[in-house]
């Protein structure tokens, strides 16, 4: 018998490896819009992570009669309030790139002392099923502390400046195998496997 499908609505390779390596244990066969070259670009225009994941899954789920995940995430540092939060990925504005939004970050931070540099990453899933009804959310953060200086090439956006305090490593530093313990996403993910599973009728 084949596995169940599941299509990420996301064009960024290495979340949807994470992605990926968190799902096909569960014998979940996992593609990507990438796959699907006349699939368009869901514009991220909402004002939480809920309403962008919920968009992006449903409006690909409607054009390719598939059951899709849509993910949101960022990155939310407490002495900004919150930002860069929703708009992480563009948070330096037109052109973004992870270069120029560490920059932006570590610039609106230089004034902060060490003890009020607490952040938390937050993932937000949805599961919409082949006629763009979501049918699941899940939703987790992790903590940590935005240092000064990158350390580690691991991982992808802010990770070389996100430190988990407990075990004095960064994102960046951290193995991926550790980093998928201890992630939004991994947290977001461990939620959603049981009853996407059911859903899918998996393993
Ligand atoms: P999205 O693709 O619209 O969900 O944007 C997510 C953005 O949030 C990324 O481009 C990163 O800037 C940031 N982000 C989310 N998750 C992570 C992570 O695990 N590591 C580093 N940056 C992340």
């Amino acid at each position: 018998m084949s596995h169940p499908r599941l299509i990420v609505a996301s064009r960024n390779a290495k979340k949807r490896r994470e992605i990926e390596e968190l799902l096909v244990p569960h014998r979940i066969e996992v593609l990507s819009v990438t796959d699907f070259p006349d699939v368009p670009e869901v514009v991220e225009d909402g004002e939480t992570f809920s309403s962008n994941a919920a968009k992006k899954a449903t409006q690909t789920a409607r054009h390719l009669n598939c059951w899709v995940l849509g993910e949101d995430s960022g990155l939310m540092v407490d002495a900004l309030n919150g930002a860069p939060g929703v708009y992480s990925a563009r948070f330096s504005g037109e052109g973004a790139t992870d270069e120029k939004n560490n920059a932006k970050l570590i610039a609106e931070l230089a004034n902060v002392p060490d003890e009020r540099r607490g952040a938390q990453y937050l993932s937000h899933a949805a599961i919409s099923d082949p006629t763009g009804a979501i049918r699941l959310t899940v939703e987790a953060t992790c903590r940590g502390r935005i240092i000064r200086e990158p350390r580690g090439t691991n991982g992808f956006g802010y990770d070389p400046y996100f430190l988990i305090p407990e075990y004095h490593l960064t994102f960046g530093e951290l193995s991926s195998t550790v980093k998928q313990h201890l992630s939004h996403r991994a947290r977001a993910f461990e939620r959603l496997v049981g009853p996407l599973v059911r859903l899918l009728g998996g393993e």
